[in-house]
């Protein structure tokens, strides 16, 4: 029997694509994100299709991932794009509903410099369980890093390896601050 998927998000390129109106992205920055459709288990344990975007050229990468986080059970709650009405562009609001994301042109939190997310060339995996904590500042705000948790990525994590021998970073490798939820790959 042919397994039901749930649609947690399908929009058109334009929709998932359409500009910030408070901050608009260089057109050459956006001709070059692409609208990937992903299927990942979410904590129903029910198959899910959602859709990411990100730098073209990281296509494979995240197909990769995705295949392993299928067989391995991995559960992601949903991966919705950044300019879904639900979000509007908030990440705040979008890391609240533990929602993974990739590309969204915008600085890195408490900075006027421009975040690898806003080039498609990061993304971030069920942020309300691996939040990013510098000091004092937790984001999202109340979010608890609880390893132990369903969902939670550690560095023993078979997602850790496999991302890092794609080449990407993971902040949760970082000394001045943690990003558990934040994997990169910065291309030229
Ligand atoms: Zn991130």
């Amino acid at each position: 029997m042919k397994e039901v998927v749930i649609v947690d998000s399908a929009l058109s390129v334009t929709e998932a694509l359409r500009q910030n109106p408070t901050s608009r992205c260089p057109l050459e920055i956006l001709a070059q994100q692409g609208v990937i459709p992903v299927r990942y288990y979410s904590f129903d344990g029910r198959l899910h299709q959602g859709q990411v975007v990100m730098d073209k050229r990281l296509v494979e990468d995240i197909h990769r991932v995705f295949v392993r986080l299928r067989e391995e059970r991995f559960p992601l709650q949903s991966v919705i794009p950044i300019t879904d009405p639900r979000f509007a562009w908030d990440d705040i609001a979008s890391m609240s509903a533990n929602n993974a994301s990739g590309f969204n042109y915008r600085t890195i939190a408490g900075t006027t410099r421009l975040s690898l997310h806003a080039y498609g060339q990061a993304i971030d995996l069920n942020p309300l369980f691996n939040p990013y904590i510098r000091a004092d500042l937790v984001q999202p705000p109340g979010a608890v890093y609880d390893p132990t948790r369903l969902g939670t990525i550690t560095a023993d994590s078979f997602l850790v390896q496999l991302f890092d021998e794609l080449g990407w970073e993971w902040g949760g490798h970082w000394e001045d601050r943690k990003d558990y939820q934040h994997f990169q790959k910065k291309l030229s």
